[in-house]
């Protein structure tokens, strides 16, 4: 018997999670439910990360966790749950299988079977935002090596589990060579240990392009937080509905599983929602806790329920579809079929299937770290960046000058085009002559005379070689 916590949710969270556990428990799952509060009313109880402190216990004694959607009221700052539990659990792989189940539900994609990997805890995700002038916010995106080892080998191991033949790695390294650029080198790097799964690497733009247009050539992506999130979205769409998919997050000790789908508040209380994300989220639950048995029997007998054309009102259709239910009749559909599988649609076979576990991450050897300069970010309301220049050139020192200025990454000193439009938000770059490096105090003694000269500096970034090699990027143009 295995104790998991259930949150039912807001809006047709209770009646999915109803059906949902209804069915794995007439098929004989061995589990036993730990139920929390969670979303809208604790939200507007006044505790705006909409979880209580006694149901993180809850989930972090039973380290699984099976979520209804919720609702996150609008304003007043109450922060994702969601994203927060992902966060502070490490839940760093978000998987979500989208295969198309044609002919019983109408899809453009009839052989689409593929399974996204989203890295889940870090990118423009880790919600570091700030105003830095008049004009210009910034929210930082950070990738780190850990992060990456970790979903990519992830990716790896799940293609060789469930005997996949390809993974696809979607970034967008030709412009962000830095942060994409390391998910891009790692993910080259795993790659090697795996020579007998295919490997390919796609710009993201012109990959979900792909993507949408023939999802069959793809089998497992995996991708960065951000691209996850929206390619997962439009994947689970174009096989069906997004009513259909479910999803995983999964961190070294906890799990959440869950639909990829919301609350849908305006189909609340009515008896006709979908219950089948939520079921698939539970489907991936069960194999997880090592329930392939039980998993197994749910799966065929829910694709045996949708051959036979009993379907909800977001898939039915008059010409494919039998029987038109309401959630409740669904779930009740599927428990009549437990003894059966699909005729046309592929049967699962879940026996094989184990828990993925990863090494864990070994920290590499300290690099070479040598400091060569430094970008001082200036509030300068001045439109002509050569008057900028002029003033920048007084704080040169004997080991550190001013290289270039950048407005929005692109170079418009010296030597920039009047075209270039600016903003009021300036990246002076200074650095050491040809292989120098300098000391902290160097930049300090800038920063002081920067002071002096009533120059707005509002945050600097060192410039490092790490092992001879740049650790910046160049400003575009230069
Ligand atoms: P939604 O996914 O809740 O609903 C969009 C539409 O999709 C619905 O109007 C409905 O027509 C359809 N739909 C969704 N699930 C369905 C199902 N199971 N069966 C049949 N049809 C279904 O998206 P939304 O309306 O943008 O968001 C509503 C609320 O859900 C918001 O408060 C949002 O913050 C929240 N949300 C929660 C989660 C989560 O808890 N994981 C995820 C996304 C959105």
């Amino acid at each position: 018997m295995k104790k998991i916590t259930v949150a039912k949710g807001d809006g047709i969270g209770p009646e999915i999670m109803d059906a949902t556990l209804d069915i794995i428990l007439a098929a004989g799952a061995r589990i036993e439910i730990d139920e929390i509060e969670v979303g809208e009313k604790v939200y507007l109880a006044g505790n705006t990360s909409g979880i209580a402190k006694a149901s993180w216990e809850s989930i972090r004694s039973n380290k699984v966790f099976l979520k209804a959607p919720i609702t996150t009221p609008q304003g007043g700052g109450y922060k994702s749950l969601n994203v927060t539990t992902r966060k502070m659990l490490g839940l760093y792989a978000n998987i979500r299988p989208c295969s198309s189940l044609y002919p019983f539900v109408e899809t453009k994609h009839k052989n689409m079977d593929m399974v996204i990997i989203r890295e889940n805890e870090e990118d423009l995700y880790a919600g570091i935002e700030h105003q830095q002038t008049d004009e210009v916010v910034q929210c930082l995106k950070l990738v780190s090596r850990p992060g990456c080892e970790k979903i990519i080998r992830y990716a790896f191991e799940y293609a060789k589990l469930y005997g996949r033949k390809k993974v696809t790695c979607f970034t967008k390294d030709n412009i962000m060579k830095q942060t994409d650029g390391l998910f891009h080198e790692v993910f080259n790097e795993i790659g090697y240990e795996y020579p007998d799964i295919e490997k390919e690497h796609w710009i993201i733009d012109i990959g979900a392009a792909k993507m949408a247009d023939t999802p069959e050539i793809f089998d497992v992506i995996v991708t960065l937080n951000l691209y996850g999130d929206v390619i997962s979205d439009i994947a689970a769409q174009i096989a069906g509905s997004v009513g259909l998919a479910g999803s995983a997050n999964i961190g070294q000790e906890c799990a959440m599983f869950e639909a990829i789908h919301g609350s849908a508040p305006r189909r609340a209380g009515q008896n006709m929602a979908n219950p089948s994300g939520l079921l698939q989220g539970a489907v991936m639950m069960l194999n997880h806790i090592g329930q392939n048995d039980i998993a197994e029997k749910v799966q065929n007998a829910w694709l045996k329920t949708l051959e036979d054309g009993i379907h909800t009102y977001d898939i039915y259709k008059e010409n494919t579809s039998k029987e038109k239910v309401g959630t409740k009749e669904f779930a009740q559909a599927v428990i009549s079929r437990l003894d059966q599988s699909p005729k046309i649609l592929k049967t699962v076979n879940y026996s094989e299937v184990s828990p993925i576990i990863i090494k864990p991450y070994q920290r590499k050897p300290s690099t070479k770290k040598e400091l060569v300069g430094f970008d001082a970010f200036v509030h300068w309301k001045g439109l002509d960046p050569n008057e900028l220049g002029e003033i920048i050139s007084k704080l040169n020192t004997k080991s550190l000058t001013i290289n270039m200025i950048t407005n929005r990454g692109i170079k418009v000193w010296p030597h920039g085009f009047e075209e270039t439009f600016c903003t009021d938000h300036w990246r002076c770059r200074f650095k050491a002559a040809d292989g120098k490096t300098i000391s902290k105090r160097e930049i300090v003694n800038i920063l002081w005379a920067a002071i002096q000269n009533g120059i707005d500096v509002i945050k600097t970034e060192n410039l490092y070689y790490f092992d001879d090699k740049a650790g910046f990027s160049l400003g575009q143009g230069q």
